[in-house]
């Protein structure tokens, strides 16, 4: 079965497809599927609410099931900035140098134990009859100094995940090591589980 995704961010969509593919599930871009989708504008305050109206618009415009995924850093720090503002953090949407030198100057002279943060990943799914999955997943950890790692995206090179110690940057990890601990991984399987045994939201 074929499912659209409401993203432009293909590391976003290889990390979701490489866990529903061996359920049958293909998961396209809006190019890959000959359809145009409006980008949704991101009113909400949670991650679950722009999860929902990406995921709603896409289905709407395009006819398919659409997953889309919400997500973002949550520094403590920070009182949980960036959170559903992680994409734009530093102004424009999509810098992700531009972000990750925000981050870095708004954590100048934090201390590492007090440099603790947590991704989060919504992904929601939508229907064309109207059901509806949501679901999330976290990965917790601490957030560098210095960028190490050419893998993942975003903030991937500052972030170090607590099982790996903080020695290891999200970057550094294979995709696979990234999966297994990662908040879209946990995200995605825990779709994966809800679409395998058929439980859908009306
Ligand atoms: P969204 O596309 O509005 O959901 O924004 C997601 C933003 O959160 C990205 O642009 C990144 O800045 C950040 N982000 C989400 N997931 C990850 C990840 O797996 N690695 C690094 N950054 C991420």
């Amino acid at each position: 079965m074929d499912y659209i995704i409401a993203s432009h961010n293909l590391k976003k969509r290889d990390e979701i497809s490489r866990i529903l593919n061996p359920l049958g599930i293909r998961v396209l871009l809006a190019e890959e599927a000959g359809v145009e989708l409006t980008d949704a504008e991101e009113t909400g305050t949670t991650f679950e609410e722009n999860a929902f109206i990406k995921a709603e618009l896409g289905c709407k415009e395009s006819g398919m099931p659409c997953i889309a995924d919400d997500s973002g850093l949550a520094v403590d720090a920070l009182e949980g900035a960036p959170g559903v503002y992680s994409a734009r953090y530093a102004g424009s949407h999509g810098d992700d140098e531009a972000n990750n030198l925000k981050l870095l100057k708004e954590l100048e002279g934090v201390p590492d134990e007090k440099r603790t943060a947590a991704y989060v990943s919504v992904i929601c799914c939508v229907y064309p009859d109207g059901r509806k999955i949501t679901v999330r997943g976290e990965c917790a950890g601490r957030i560098g100094y210095t960028p190490k790692g050419n893998g993942g995206f975003g903030y991937d090179p500052y972030f170090l995940p607590d099982e790996y110690g903080y020695k290891t940057t999200m970057a550094e990890l294979t995709a696979q090591q990234k999966d297994a601990i990662s908040h879209r991984g946990k995200a995605g399987r825990a779709l994966a589980e809800i679409l395998g045994g058929n439980k859908i939201d009306e």
